[in-house]
């Protein structure tokens, strides 16, 4: 069907603008055909789906959660798309709140579940100005309601555009979705270039679902991503920041960052870690932030909290220690070449990502604790280990004995005051700063106690 003309159920009219716009063919996968059923469909989207269904609207379980129900995952959120109006939604649920620009969006509130329910979108323009285009092909708005077929198309992958239909559980494929999910593809709707163009983060989407679903990307799909990586820098740094999060929080760190590296994406995101890695000949800094990933892996699959202030002091550790030794190499005194390396490096990557303020400070004192843990000295010991960011930064220091074992005297020194803390008798005599830092006085007092057993503890 040529783009220009109308599609079948289009309850709003549409006027296709773009030739090389992909087309809609539907396929119809029935109940007996896929795995999703409704056991593993949250409830509350059931209801919400049912609702709207009753109401007479088209109503659709869509995106990330088709997807993840067809390989077997666990969806983490419910996406509906409806042909209901975000104001038709509203009066189907007091549970409602619209959001978004222009009330775009509705949220259906069960607690602490929220179910995004999507007016059917179109990516035309229909002249009334609520899509706009950037000269580079950049999407600024994309507001327009349309029919099924044109929310599909409009959305990036294959595999993000399929339809799960409460009126008779079938799988509703417009652009060949099912099949490329059946064979692990990625692929994106449409001329992948354009579609870069109009949302370049795309591409970091593209290695993050790769990397989760351990799907391949096909080539159509991943050629353009390195010749297109810079226009990631007209990403906004918020929604980068955001992306970040779900690439190295989301379980598949490792993969992700191996995919960052090979579709040439890491250079644009995070510049001055890929120019250090590229300069570290013997490849420790490589290691030690790969080791450092698996680690984040791990956690996440063990339940554990991760936080995004470690996981920037890891992507960035090799920035800052090549800040840092050029301007030691200068001739600048430790301590101040560290906060300037600090400093530096955090303000570099602050125009391509918006690390808030609330993560880049620890992060920044993950990285200003380490050469501390070189100063073993009574009170400084003491001070060192009630620092509220002691935990994360020794965390980070077993990373970096992982990489290079020069380090393990500290480790050894600083596992064994932590496992007798309340113990630790202060030789004041062997402490080098009592008498020179006037500051000894701020360290937090601790009552002098008997070792158990009276063995000695190393301290
Ligand atoms: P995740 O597992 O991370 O939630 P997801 O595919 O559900 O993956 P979301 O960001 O939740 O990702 O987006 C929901 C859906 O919206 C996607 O499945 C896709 O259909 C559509 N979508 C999201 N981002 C884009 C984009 N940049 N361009 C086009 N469509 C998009
Ligand atoms: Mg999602």
């Amino acid at each position: 069907m040529p783009p220009s003309m109308p599609t079948q159920s289009s309850e709003i009219p549409t006027q296709a603008t773009d030739a090389a716009a992909p087309v809609a063919a539907l396929r119809t996968i029935p109940r007996d055909a896929h795995c999703i059923s409704r056991k593993d469909i949250s409830p509350n989207a059931l209801r919400v789906l049912y609702r709207l269904r009753e109401a007479g609207f088209g109503a659709y379980l869509v995106g990330g959660a088709v997807r993840d129900l067809l390989v077997g995952g666990h969806p983490k959120d419910f996406d509906v798309a409806t042909s209901a109006t975000p104001e038709e939604v509203r009066q189907l649920f007091r549970n409602c709140r619209l959001i978004g620009r222009r009330f775009r969006l509705a949220h259906v509130v069960f607690g602490r579940e929220i179910i995004e329910v999507a007016t059917f979108r179109a990516n035309v323009d229909d002249g009334s100005g609520d899509r706009e285009l950037h000269e580079g092909g950049r999407l600024l708005r994309d507001n327009v309601f349309g029919s099924i077929e044109d929310d599909a198309v409009r959305r990036d992958f294959t595999a993000n555009a399929l339809y799960y239909a409460i009126e008779d559980f079938s799988v509703r494929d417009y652009t060949g979705g099912f099949e490329d999910v059946s064979n692990r593809v990625l692929r994106l709707i449409g001329d992948p270039e354009q579609r870069y163009r109009e949302d370049p983060v795309r591409m970091l989407r593209a290695v993050r679902l790769a990397a989760k679903l351990g799907f391949h990307i096909e080539t159509a799909t991943a050629e353009p991503i390195a010749p297109l990586a810079g226009l990631l820098r007209e990403a906004a740094p918020a929604r980068l920041f955001e992306e970040c999060l779900k690439l190295f929080l989301s379980g598949h760190a490792v993969e992700s960052f191996l995919g960052l590296e090979r579709h040439g994406l890491l250079a644009t995101l995070l510049p001055e870690t890929a120019s250090a890695l590229k300069s570290n000949r013997s490849g420790a800094l490589r290691n030690m932030l790969v080791e450092g990933l698996r680690g984040t892996d791990a956690r996440v699959a063990a339940g554990e909290p991760v936080s995004p202030a470690f996981l920037f002091a890891l992507l960035l550790w090799p920035a800052y220690c090549r800040a840092l030794m050029a301007l030691q190499a200068q001739g600048m005194h430790a301590a101040e070449a560290q906060r300037r390396a600090a400093d530096r490096v955090t303000l570099h990557q602050l125009s391509t990502i918006a690390l808030p303020r609330r993560f880049s400070l620890p992060m920044q004192e993950i990285w200003l604790l380490q050469p501390r843990f070189a100063q073993r000295q009574g009170k400084r010991v003491l001070r060192l280990l009630s620092h509220p960011r002691f935990r994360a930064a020794f965390d980070f220091l077993l990373l970096r004995q992982s990489a290079s074992p020069e380090h393990a005297e500290d480790v050894a020194f600083w596992r064994e005051a932590q496992a007798s803390a309340g113990d630790i008798v202060v030789d004041t005599d062997s402490d080098p700063g009592s008498a020179a830092d006037g500051n000894e006085d701020a360290a937090p007092r601790r009552r002098r106690r008997r070792r158990r057993g009276g063995a000695a503890a190393g301290a």
